[in-house]
């Protein structure tokens, strides 16, 4: 293997690509074949790639001047996507970059189902090309500028160009930005997404482990809650659509926005994730229609313990308030007495700066919830009193000695006598009824004695003991003027 006796030393930000033209110029090469060949060892299609490969080879060509990794972290846009990628997923993008062969590598990273790669372009800022010029005698491609999404400068704010290379030949004819037609991305710059989402992306590429922390600590869930947009611990939909489509409608319509703005779907299938990588373009994006400003992004802290991702946590900033801020927020979340407590104003601002306050007021108030009951009680004891009175009518009715009207008797007879005994304070006009109709041992024997009388023709000529007989009573509560009193009229109503 040649080692290479020459190498250019890498500008701010620059892609691995415009190394690749520098060294290609400085060795005078006549094809990108044999510089290819020079520094990859291999004729490599990736080159030109936002995540080339070959990087290994390169490496070693370069006796450990730089490694696999460095070369990834600052020539490449892969620490664009890092934060978005579990450990095993970075680690095989690195294997697949230092290796070879690159297929595969834009599609396991959702880079190809994100559709953003139809719009990608070699994109510039002339403000650049000056400056760096200027600064560096030569201009070059930045890494940020060529990042699915970024369709202005973020140093400068300026939309960026896209070159046509020349001839409808591609990045193999090895130029740099400037050096052939270009074409602005977009048409006018009238919005902010564009710059912010630039912005956040630059940021982004250069602190890969912010974005993470960002990204444990639910940053996003954390905006969403602060825009009330969170109910009970849920994400409210109904009002997040609007919200959102409102919010899309400010966004260029052109190159990748093209595919996020039609529809607000990507964001609610973003937050609720089923093991899709997220595109960097979208998260900052939904950053920037969660009106979130990348001054936000930076200051968030996220919680200290990782797996309690849920609320983040920004309690060193409590040092930084004034007491009388603190009472205006408090007293704000005192004057609602009626609301739950995540529904009393200012509740997201005090969680994130007073919690311990907010600790000892939820404490010592615990929110009752105040339960409609579902079952109409009254409904129910009206109709178990009409239950009632047809129990009593059907024993008063029935043949045969008569049954003392108890209790347990009349309960029998009804439905959903269940309730009914164990909850008899639900029933106060059913009690105040039933205690009407029970029978005392008087009123049963006079009745018994009526239909003995009856039963078996009784007359006056009968003795007062016969009578009892007849009636099966064995301790008599009536009186002797009371059942010669029933034989006579008994015997007037024959
Ligand atoms: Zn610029």
């Amino acid at each position: 293997m040649e080692r290479l006796l020459v190498f250019p030393q890498p500008f701010p930000d620059e892609s691995l690509y415009s190394l690749t033209v520098r060294y290609h110029r400085m060795m005078a090469n006549d094809s990108y074949r044999l510089t290819s060949q020079e520094l990859f060892g291999t004729y490599s299609r990736t080159c030109g790639s936002i995540l080339p490969c070959c990087l290994d080879a390169l490496s070693k060509r370069l006796a450990g001047l730089y490694s696999v990794a460095e070369l990834i972290d600052r020539s490449t846009l892969l620490p664009l996507y890092q934060p978005f990628l579990d450990d095993a997923a970075y680690e095989s993008a690195k294997v697949t970059m230092a290796g070879n062969r690159g297929t595969g590598l834009k599609m396991s990273l959702g880079i190809t189902a994100s559709r953003f790669l139809k719009h990608a372009s070699f994109r510039y800022c002339e403000s650049c090309l000056h400056e760096d010029s200027e600064r560096f005698g030569v201009a070059y491609w930045h890494r940020i500028h060529l990042s699915p999404g970024t369709c202005v400068c973020p140093h400068h704010d300026e939309v960026l160009c896209s070159l046509t290379f020349p001839h409808g030949s591609d990045w193999r004819c090895m130029l740099l930005p400037g050096e052939s037609g270009g074409t602005p991305v977009m048409e006018s710059y009238g919005d902010k997404a564009a710059g912010t989402v630039a912005e956040m992306q630059l940021w982004g590429l250069e602190h890969p482990s912010s974005v993470r922390g960002l990204l444990n600590g639910d940053f996003l869930r954390h905006r969403l809650a602060e825009l009330g947009f969170i109910k009970s611990g849920r994400i409210s939909e109904k009002i997040l659509r609007p919200f959102l489509i409102e919010r899309l409608k400010h966004c260029p319509n052109i190159n990748e926005f093209q595919e996020v703005t039609h529809s607000c779907d990507w964001v609610l299938r973003m937050l609720h994730p089923r093991g899709l990588i997220v595109q960097p373009l979208k998260f900052y994006l939904l950053c920037w229609l969660l009106e979130a400003r990348l001054s936000e992004l930076q200051s968030f802290h996220p919680p200290a313990e990782v797996g309690n991702a849920y609320v983040p946590r920004r309690n060193n900033m409590n040092k930084t308030l004034h007491d009388a801020d603190l009472e205006a927020h408090r007293s704000a979340f005192l004057s609602d007495s009626n609301s739950k407590c995540h529904d009393k104003p200012h509740y997201h601002w005090l969680y994130r700066h007073d919690r311990e306050w907010l600790k000892e007021y939820v404490i010592s108030h615990p929110f009752m919830r105040s339960r409609k009951s579902l079952i109409d009680w009254e409904a129910r004891d009206t109709a178990l009193t009409y239950n009632l009175l047809i129990a009593n009518e059907k024993i008063m009715s029935t043949s045969g000695k008569p049954q003392k009207i108890t209790r347990s008797l009349l309960v029998r007879q009804i439905d959903q006598s269940h309730d009914f005994l164990r909850r008899p304070s639900k029933f106060p006009k059913s009690i105040s009824l039933m205690n009407g109709l029970l029978e005392s041992d008087h009123d049963h024997q006079i009745r018994k004695v009526r239909w003995a009388v009856k039963n078996f023709l009784l007359s006056e000529r009968c003795a007062t003991s016969v009578v009892l007989r007849y009636s099966g009573i064995r301790k008599p509560h009536v009186t002797e003027t009371e059942i010669l009193n029933i034989l006579s009229t008994t015997k007037l109503s024959w």
